[in-house]
């Protein structure tokens, strides 16, 4: 089967490849067929090293597809079944798992770097991205590692929802909890600022600033329901004028340090900032211990949703068929998976919110 592949951490394109086998299918694990991938920044991340993931590696962690074996042993699944992959998959037995917060388990990473695919030229192995890999045409992923969506959910708005839309809407919906009326800025306009405006408007923000260097962004976001849309220099102003000197809340969908900090300044006194982007670990975000101690502003990180995923996954479906969140116009560019590289390159030029990777 065909499936894209970094050969060496650093390098900007993938091979996509023809000779490749996803392998490791076993008992607890099942194969999926893939029919739909989107690119998301940390796979971007993780081809230049920012975020860990041992090479040869096929990225991709954003994706949809089909049931097409069930390992032994594994319950809840059956051979059809439409699925999105979860690239932290929980592992049930854990503190966190047992308290429900399965987003928090790690157990996952332990098997980072795991083969997942077999290349035959050289009989090379190769892992998927986070456990997943699904810039492929099928995956072998252990069984908690997949979520049934409901038939009717398109394959493409199913990708989306794997990784940048449940991060985004979380972050809004179940780390700030964002009160009706509220005031909240969204720095960043990439795909899951813009699903994060979408959480605000949901949760009833009475307003939405969405703060981006690029003008044609800042346009995009505000028909996803911004209120406004203003450059990164003029975020200071804007916030002065808010009662309490600040928004309510502050999301910073970034990953900078720079940005945090920056929004650190443009909450009110007793606000938060909400960090979503998956920055580096060697980025320091500085602040005195006077300001964290006075100034009584919350820091909330907000991991992939910041609650169990497989709940905030069926939380997003239930609002897209009520028509609540707009995921089809997230989708501005596509490319079959021959044609990868261009998807990357469409997001190092910040013109794609999501290209969505089609397997057929
Ligand atoms: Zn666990
Ligand atoms: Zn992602």
């Amino acid at each position: 089967m065909r499936a894209a592949i970094l050969h060496k951490t650093g390098q900007d394109t993938l091979d996509v490849r023809e000779d490749v086998t996803a392998v490791g299918f076993r008992e607890g694990t099942v194969r999926v067929r893939m029919r739909a991938a989107s690119l998301c920044h940390s796979d971007l991340s993780a081809m230049s090293g920012v975020l860990p993931q041992p090479a040869p590696f096929v990225p991709g962690h954003e994706g949809a597809g089909d049931v097409l074996e069930v390992g032994e042993g594994v319950t809840g699944l059956a051979v059809g079944d439409r699925v999105v992959l979860c690239w932290m998959a929980p592992c049930g037995l854990c503190d966190h798992c047992r308290q429900d917060r399965g987003h928090l388990c790690i157990a996952s990473l332990r098997r980072l770097g795991a083969p997942g695919f077999r290349i035959e030229e050289g009989g090379l192995t190769a892992s998927g991205f986070y456990g997943t890999g699904a810039f492929a045409e099928e995956v072998v992923v252990c069984a908690d590692a997949v979520i049934k969506v409901p038939a009717d959910l398109p394959y493409e708005a199913a990708a989306l929802i794997g990784c940048g839309v449940t991060t985004g809407i979380g972050a809004a919906v179940n780390t700030a909890k964002v009160e009706p009326g509220a005031s909240v800025a969204v720095l960043g306009a990439g795909g899951v600022g813009v699903a994060t405006v979408q959480g605000a408007r949901v949760c009833g923000a009475g307003r939405i600033t969405v703060v981006d260097p690029v003008a044609s962004r800042r346009e995009r976001a505000l028909a996803f329901g911004a209120t406004e849309a203003v450059a990164p220099e003029d975020l200071k102003a804007v916030a002065k004028k808010l009662p309490g000197g600040g928004f309510d809340y502050v999301f910073e969908a970034v990953g900078r340090a720079a940005t945090v900090r920056a929004g650190y300044d443009a909450a009110r006194r007793g606000g938060a900032v909400v960090v979503i982007g998956a920055g580096a670990q060697d980025d320091l975000a500085q602040f005195t211990m006077g300001e964290l101690f006075f100034n009584e502003k919350r820091l909330l990180p907000s991991l992939y949703g910041g609650a169990t995923v497989r709940r905030t996954i069926a939380l997003v479906v239930d609002l897209w068929r009520a028509g609540r969140i707009d995921l089809d116009g997230m989708v501005t560019h596509r490319v079959a998976l021959m044609d990868v590289n261009d998807a990357i390159a469409q997001m190092h030029s910040g013109e794609a919110l999501r290209t969505v990777v089609t397997m057929g």
